[in-house]
């Protein structure tokens, strides 16, 4: 990306520039200027930054060719394959890798290619290719209003090339120009006929821009505007007050599901907007929220750009280069949203800004949220972040002053928040028997409301039909080869399937170990609960609603709108099922067990837990019919669950802080971590260690003694896609001091002689399991 021009260039090796693609610059200042602090902070290069503030596919890229020196190939000695690419290349001209590859084999190529550069035999030339995406033009016809001809030479026209008549007086009295398409169609013609009308000189064929539009997302939003209750009032006038004052400020608007929380983004945007403002609003997943970005479109019509990963990468672009033209002044989308090219920015909204889906989990590993604050912060403009459920770190800000926190604590329409009760799995494990699915209570509610016609969600955060395989002879567990996982049994389809890198294998009659069978399918997952509802309701009609039933595009969508119409009377489904829905007719939630997450080793587990089930509580009752929440718990008296029970934020909150206090976790200092990949073990140990003394002499060097180092230990997952991977902790109380050492300890493992052996990856701030 060309950022800048300069007479001496600041590092040593430059690349010649070979085209200038854009009539236009893809970045305004504002977005460079962000993305410049983006690699500061993530420790990624500007470029990488920038790259992901673009719609996939804009950028050109570069290939190399390779072109022979003619005067150099009669000298000096060739291996076989130099001589076979040099024969080639005489043959056929200069090549690309990929062509060479095809006609002389992929073998060695790499190296026998560099080989001939470096003997300067061969000459490399990078060449740019075609981006993926363009923008899409349109032919239009357009008469020359100078060239209007007389009767005469009309006549004439008309007798001897009747159709370029035709076209041409549809064009002079109905109404200038038109689509090249429409006016072939209408006279049953073709461009030749446009073509031959241009070269008279009577009329222009030009290219229009046109834009791709994506189907409609969610179009059901209603567009009704509320009075503002007093509660969402104060919460209104404390934004707007920043808003007109053209001041930075963030904002936690804290409240309830039902609450009227987007009530108030749509109105704090609608003042925005009359201060000549524009608008971005983040949501976690388009397509679990069809009703929030639905309700955006209904009320501010084509003044919207939705962005999201289920668009085509045309249609991305083309919504893209709406909100850089100012054409729309509102865009909603999710995380990569958050750079949308909108000039004079005046508020940004992080919907649900507790989801972890804000979080990138490749390079850039950026933060959507932290992102959006600093955004804001550069244009003095207001972030709004929005939950029932408060990250800790965010709440932590609105506590040290770093943020407003505005609360509603009452549903908006009158719907009451639902009842909620724990139910202890020990006792039903001791009355009933292990492997209980379903509480009696649960099935019992299950079974009233099937009588009544009221609608259920279940939630089970794991799919697949059961995520152990185990030999009760020998202990055996089918494991993943490439990942250090158990596989999970699908039974629809009967295979095994890692649900960290794919890996799928028949699921085995026997044990690979010792032949014995059958083998136990321990544990449950959706399929298991659906399977057994089923049997249990062959009334009742069940769907499922996890990533193995809503791989294609809408399907997500085409569940959620045969529950709004009552065409399911139980779904059951993952964290999925959670998110932003609102259906009056589901009066009972049930978590089948709320204890999945509690156990993974992550300082966050129990957050995690704790949004989780106060989300899917959330579901229950929101229409006119009171609603019951039923949670199964191993751990009932995990204060996680029981403060989700009681939708009490506060007391989770107080609870979770002592834990956090209790090891410095953030938010009371921030962490970083640095993964070490690779595909030897010895070799991945070894770079682990040697990434951790160097952290500890640069910790030692720069002075940072207040700058605590975990590990190097094997990561949570110590072996992934055939990786081996071991982790190195760092928790500092400076946010500065991190991002200086994390950024030296990476340095210094990129000029040295370790580097490409294995993979070394900076997450800062990180995020599940590491
Ligand atoms: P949240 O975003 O906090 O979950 P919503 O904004 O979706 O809450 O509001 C929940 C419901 O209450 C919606 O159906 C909305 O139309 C309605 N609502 C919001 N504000 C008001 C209000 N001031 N008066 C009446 N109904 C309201
Ligand atoms: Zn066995
Ligand atoms: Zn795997």
């Amino acid at each position: 990306y060309v950022v800048n021009l300069c007479d001496i260039a600041p590092v040593e090796s430059v690349r010649p520039l070979i085209d200038l693609p854009d009539s236009d610059p893809v970045f305004s200042p504002e977005i460079m200027e962000l993305c410049r602090w983006l690699a500061d902070y993530y420790c990624c290069s500007w470029g990488e930054a920038l790259h992901s503030a673009i719609p996939a596919g804009i950028s050109v890229r570069t290939r190399m060719m390779y072109r022979l020196c003619m005067d150099r190939v009669t000298s000096g000695r060739f291996t076989d394959r130099q001589r076979a690419v040099v024969a080639e290349l005489n043959r056929r001209g200069p090549l690309s890798e990929k062509q060479l590859a095809k006609s002389v084999g992929p073998v060695a190529l790499s190296n026998t290619l560099k080989a001939l550069v470096g003997r300067g035999i061969l000459e490399a030339e990078p060449v740019a290719a075609a981006p993926a995406v363009n923008a899409l033009t349109e032919t239009w016809v357009k008469i020359v209003e100078r060239a209007v001809l007389s009767s005469g030479d009309l006549e004439v026209l008309q007798r001897r090339a009747p159709k370029q008549a035709a076209v041409y007086l549809d064009l002079l009295h109905g109404g200038v120009e038109q689509r090249a398409a429409l006016a072939c169609a209408k006279h049953e013609t073709s461009a030749t006929v446009l073509r031959q009308l241009a070269s008279k000189g009577l009329v222009t064929l030009i290219e229009k821009d046109v834009y791709r539009t994506p189907d409609e997302v969610g179009a059901a939003g209603s567009s009704r505007k509320h009075a503002l209750n007093p509660e969402q009032r104060a919460a209104y006038e404390a934004i707007v007050a920043e808003l007109e004052a053209n001041r930075f400020q963030t904002f936690l608007l804290q409240g309830i599901t039902g609450s009227g929380k987007t009530e108030v983004y749509l109105q704090a945007i609608e003042r925005a907007l009359s201060l000549g403002k524009a608008a971005i609003i983040l949501v976690p997943e388009i397509s679990l929220t069809p009703q929030t970005v639905g309700r955006f479109k209904a009320r501010y019509q084509t003044d919207v750009a939705v962005l999201h990963s289920g668009l085509g990468p045309g249609e991305r672009y083309d919504e893209w280069r709406r909100a850089q033209r100012g054409e729309v002044r509102i865009v909603v989308g999710a995380r990569s949203a958050v750079f949308a090219p909108l000039p004079n920015l005046g508020i940004l909204v992080v919907d649900e800004e507790h989801d972890n889906s804000y979080k990138q989990n490749e390079s850039p590993r950026y933060h959507a949220r932290d992102v959006a604050i600093m955004r804001a912060k550069m244009n003095n403009a207001v972030c709004l972040l929005g939950s029932a459920t408060p990250s800790v770190e965010s709440y932590h800000n609105s506590q040290t002053g770093k943020s407003v926190r505005l609360e509603l604590k009452r549903r908006a329409a009158a719907a009451e928040l639902p009842r909620v009760e724990i139910i202890d799995m020990r006792v039903e494990t001791r009355d009933i028997g292990v492997n209980v699915m379903l509480s009696r209570r649960l099935e019992e509610e299950i079974a009233a409301r099937i009588k009544s016609g009221d609608q259920v969600l279940l939630l089970l955060n794991r799919r697949g039909f059961s995520p152990y395989v185990l030999c009760p002879s020998c202990g055996w567990v089918a494991e993943c080869t490439d990942c250090n996982v158990s596989l999970t049994y699908h039974a629809q389809g009967s295979f095994l399937c890692c649900h960290y890198c794919g890996y799928r294998r028949e699921s085995p009659q026997v044990c690979d170990a010792c032949g014995f069978k059958p083998l136990l399918h321990l544990g449950t997952g959706t399929q298991k609960i659906e399977d057994y509802l089923l049997r249990s309701f062959p009334e009742a009609r069940v769907e499922r609603m996890d990533a193995d039933t809503t791989s294609s595009k809408g399907a997500h969508a085409h569940i959620l709108g045969r529950l709004a119409a009552g065409e399911i009377d139980i779904l059951i489904g993952t964290q999925m099922i959670a998110k932003g829905h609102d259906y009056p007719g589901v009066t009972l939630v049930g978590v089948v067990n709320a204890d999945t997450g509690l156990s993974f080793p992550d300082f966050r587990a129990s957050e995690t837990t704790f949004q989780l089930l106060t989300q899917v509580a959330g579901r229950a009752g929101r229409g006119d019919r009171p609603g019951l929440v039923l949670i199964q718990s191993y751990r009932p008296n995990h204060y996680a669950v029981q403060a989700a029970a009681k939708h009490d934020f506060a007391a989770f909150y107080e609870r979770e802080m002592v834990t956090r206090e209790s090891a410095l976790y953030p938010p009371l200092r921030r962490m970083a971590c640095i993964m070490v990949e690779g595909e030897d073990p010895e070799e991945t140990y070894r770079t682990a260690i040697r990434i951790g003394k160097t952290a500890r002499a640069k910790i030692e060097e720069l002075g940072f003694a207040g700058i605590e180092l975990l590990g190097p230990a094997p990561a949570t997952l110590r072996r992934l896609k055939r990786k081996y991977r071991w982790s190195v902790g760092l928790l500092s109380k400076s946010t500065k001091r991190l991002n200086q050492l994390t950024r030296a300890v990476r340095d210094a493992f990129d000029a040295s002689p370790d580097k490409g052996k294995c993979a070394v990856k900076v997450d800062l701030d990180p995020y599940g399991m590491m």
